[in-house]
């Protein structure tokens, strides 16, 4: 039997891209899936299409920066399932744009969901893996958690934080919580269309022609949750052949 079969995962930001994937690949490997963002027709076709082939998934309306909502979220999960055994923090955006236009309130939505949300999402879940004495944390960082590039300061920031999280919490959850930082590159998904600076739009739209598919990050997603417990894979980074 795989090691996915019959483990509780939480994805947020399931609505789109990389989460819609993983909880496509996860659902056919038999997890019981906990789907959440803020659209809801998204979220419940996704949850439609995954019973009607045969899954097991709920859905419940999120917005990660309301932290009440993300512990609603983790309470589902448990009423539905009893237990949680795997969070993907995966919930994000990159409104990217130079410093000096001081677009100061897309930088701070940044902060609130890519970085508080991410946390909102530990604080949520750790003390049932601590009573379960078993759990593992995913974390959506990006290549931008390794490398600062032009117009993306804040966004670089948000997910170099990320990944220093996704480190704190292998070093701290020892032998019961899994860590892993996931950092993809270019992928196709709705990401670059929070970019309201044109120029930069431009820009990373024509860097976004190698992208590859979100199917990818959801294959290593599953690589890592379908190691035997005793295993746990800190950190994949995903790259299309063509990105510099
Ligand atoms: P999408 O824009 O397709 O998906 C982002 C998801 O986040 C959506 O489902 C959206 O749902 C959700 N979201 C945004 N704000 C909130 C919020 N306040 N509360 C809850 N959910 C929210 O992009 P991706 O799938 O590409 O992004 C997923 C993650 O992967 C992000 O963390 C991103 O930074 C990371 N990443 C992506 C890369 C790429 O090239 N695509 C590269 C590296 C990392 P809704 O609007 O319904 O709330």
């Amino acid at each position: 039997m795989s090691e996915i079969q019959g483990k509780v995962v939480i994805i947020t930001g399931a609505s789109s891209g990389l989460g819609e994937a993983t909880a496509h690949r996860l659902a056919k490997a038999g997890a019981k899936l906990v789907l959440g963002a803020r659209r809801e027709e998204r979220l419940q076709s996704l949850r439609d299409d995954i019973v009607e082939q045969g899954g097991e998934a709920i859905y419940r309306v999120t917005d990660v920066t309301d932290r009440e909502q993300v512990e609603a979220l983790a309470e589902a999960a448990k009423e539905a399932y009893g237990r949680i055994d795997v969070l993907i923090n995966n919930a994000g955006l990159m409104p990217l744009s130079p410093l000096d236009q001081l677009k100061v309130d897309e930088w701070e939505q940044m902060v609130d969901v890519n970085i508080k949300g991410v946390l909102y999402g530990v604080a949520a879940v750790l003390p049932t893996m601590r009573e379960q004495h078993a759990g593992h944390i995913i974390n959506l960082s990006s290549v931008a958690g390794h490398v600062v590039f032009p117009s993306a300061a804040v966004y670089c920031a948000t997910k170099y934080a990320v990944k220093a999280l996704s480190e704190g919490i292998r070093q701290e959850g020892g032998e019961e919580i899994r860590s892993t930082n996931i950092s993809p590159g270019a992928v196709a998904t709705e990401l670059t269309s929070t970019i309201s600076d044109e120029e930069t739009a431009k820009g990373v739209n024509e860097l976004y022609e190698m992208a590859i598919d979100a199917d990818a990050i959801a294959r290593a997603i599953v690589y890592a949750i379908e190691q035997p417990g005793d295993v746990d894979v800190n950190e994949l980074i995903i790259r299309p052949t063509k990105q510099p």
